[in-house]
Formats: structure tokens, C-alpha cells, sequence
């Protein structure tokens, strides 16, 4: 890429859940910003995550992923992830190399067919796939749709990682640093920190709690002389059962959960914190829009 010419721009990745989406972003940006787990959906926000390289400035956004809207909340994910990628500079498509191009890829590829951003294949998981089924894997999507480059790499491992950044600059137009160097993430702290919290809960309860679990940081206090943050978060849950849940014997849970929480947002903030966690009960808040908006789900 010529010195003398910045190149910036917004790159979406879209696939169904699980693909492997917020591991590949961790991988890429190389910190903790986006929740990851074995259970589907639980990225639900638009995370920005900002990859700064000689000469350019990818912003990345993590769309939660596309599949058919079952309940209201699912139909704002699916208009989330089109709105995503239609005004984005490059759109990453994440596939599974196992997976076979039906279904949900399937939806997935119908989708792009309505964009015209130019769209990278990545197939995703290659550590599981034998090289003969990823050629296959390979040729298969290669007829489906003119994606610019296909990509084969394992987030898990990194093997295939740095591929993606110079393709992705390939595509790039000329534009401004849109954030200055030294931020990674243009998210509010806050918004990190309850995206934390609420890691901690599906990690820690399992399939226990469903994904309509919402975290809003009532209070960030900063002590003046920068040496401590005191956090209050609640925990929404929709039943007085998963309250229990969340809260655990003796409140063991919610203990364990504060304290995997605080660890991790100690290390985001790079400063000691207090964190306090209450759980409330708020009752089909997935269902309300009003609720929804309120809980920053816009
Ligand atoms: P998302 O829903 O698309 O954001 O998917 P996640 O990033 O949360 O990943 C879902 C699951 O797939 C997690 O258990 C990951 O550890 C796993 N995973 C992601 N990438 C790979 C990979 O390259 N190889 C393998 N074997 N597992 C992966
Ligand atoms: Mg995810």
C-alpha cells in the first residue's frame, strides 16, 4: 500500500452463530473485547474493535450473527446484521469448513447476494477438517457466490490468521484514522464492563440462563487520584427461578461471577476495581421494545 495514502474503513463479520466470529476478532485485535462461548447468540451488540496497521485502520464489527427470526428479539439480530452489512467497506463471511452449504449458510449467502461490498470467504475451523474436505469446502463456495478471496484458517489455532488483515487492506478505500492510535474499542467503558458481567453469567450458569440476560452498569465511579473504580451493576433476568440461579446457594454464584468479572475488568482497565452486582427480575424485557431500548439494544 503506497506510504503516501491512508486507507481506513469498516469490515463486518457475518456467519451464523457459533462460526467462530468473536474468536476470530479476539485473535485479530489481541484483546479481550468480545464475548466468545460454545452457546450461540451471545454477541449481540455491534462491537467495534479498531486494528490499527501502517498506513490504514481497519474498524471491525461483530453482527451477531444470521438466523431466522424466531422471536422478536431474533428479528432486531437479523436487522442488525443486514444493517451491518450493507454499510460496511468489506464484508467477512464466516463459514465453517465442516459445514455443509445449506441451511443456515444458506441464508447466510442470500443475504450477500442482496450487497455489494465486496465479501471475503473465510472458512473457519480448519483444524477440524481434513485438507481433502476443505478443497471440496473450497470449490463448493467458490461456485456459489464471486467472493473477492477465500481465506482458509482456524481461529482456535491462529493457523491462516494473518492472511485476513492484508486481504481486508486489499479492499480498503482511502480514508481518514478514524480513532486515534492508542484506542481500541470506541465502546464506552461501561459497555465493556457489563458485557463482561454477562459473560460471567452464561459461563458460570451454563444452560441455566437463557440469552435474554441484560447487564446495565448503574454507577462508574473513579476515585480523583485514578487509583480505584467502583462499579454497581445489575443482572436482568426474566424469572424469580433464574434469579435463584444467578444468585446460587448461600450466593455463591453471584459471588464467583463478581469475582471472575472484576478480574477481568481489572485487567481491561488496567486499575484496581470494587465491583458490586445485584440481580433483578424483569419480566420479558426481550419482548418489549421499549424495555429493549431502555437496556441499550437500539
Ligand atoms: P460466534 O458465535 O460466531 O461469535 O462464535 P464464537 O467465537 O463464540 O465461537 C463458538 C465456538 O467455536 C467456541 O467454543 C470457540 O472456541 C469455537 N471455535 C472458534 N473458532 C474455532 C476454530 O478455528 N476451531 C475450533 N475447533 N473451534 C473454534
Ligand atoms: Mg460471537
Amino acid at each position: 500500500m503506497p506510504a503516501d495514502q491512508f486507507r481506513s474503513g469498516f469490515v463486518s463479520i457475518i456467519g451464523r452463530p457459533n462460526v467462530g466470529k468473536s474468536t476470530l476478532l479476539n485473535r485479530i485485535i489481541g484483546e479481550k473485547i468480545v464475548i466468545t462461548s460454545d452457546k450461540p447468540q451471545t454477541t449481540r451488540n455491534r462491537i467495534k474493535g479498531i486494528h490499527n496497521i501502517p498506513g490504514g485502520q481497519i474498524i471491525f464489527i461483530d453482527t451477531p450473527g444470521i438466523h431466522r427470526a424466531t422471536s422478536m428479539l431474533n428479528r432486531f439480530m437479523v436487522e442488525e446484521a443486514v444493517a451491518a452489512s450493507s454499510d460496511v467497506d468489506v464484508i467477512l463471511c464466516l463459514v465453517e469448513g465442516g459445514g455443509e452449504a445449506g441451511g443456515q449458510e444458506d441464508l447466510v449467502l442470500d443475504l450477500l447476494a442482496e450487497v455489494k461490498t465486496p465479501v471475503l470467504l473465510v472458512i473457519n475451523k480448519v483444524d477440524r477438517v481434513p485438507k481433502e474436505g476443505l478443497l471440496k469446502a473450497i470449490d463448493r463456495y467458490a461456485k456459489r457466490y464471486p467472493f473477492m478471496e477465500i481465506i482458509p484458517v482456524s481461529a482456535l489455532t491462529g493457523d491462516g490468521v494473518e492472511r485476513i488483515v492484508p486481504a481486508v487492506c486489499r479492499y480498503l478505500p482511502e480514508g481518514p484514522r478514524y480513532f486515534p492510535d492508542e484506542i481500541l474499542t470506541d465502546l464506552p467503558e461501561r459497555f465493556l464492563v457489563a458485557e463482561i458481567v454477562r459473560e460471567k453469567v452464561f459461563r458460570l450458569t451454563r444452560d441455566e440462563i437463557p440469552y435474554s440476560v441484560a447487564v446495565e452498569v448503574e454507577s462508574f465511579k473513579e476515585r480523583p487520584d485514578g487509583s480505584l473504580i467502583s462499579i454497581a451493576a445489575v443482572i436482568n433476568v426474566e424469572r424469580e427461578s433464574q434469579k435463584g440461579i444467578v444468585i446460587g446457594k448461600k450466593g455463591e454464584m453471584l459471588k464467583k461471577i463478581g469475582m471472575q468479572a472484576r478480574r477481568d475488568i481489572e485487567q481491561l482497565l488496567a486499575v484496581k476495581v470494587f465491583l458490586e452486582l445485584f440481580v433483578r427480575v424483569r419480566r420479558e424485557w426481550s419482548e418489549n421494545p421499549k424495555m429493549m431500548k431502555e437496556l441499550g439494544y437500539e
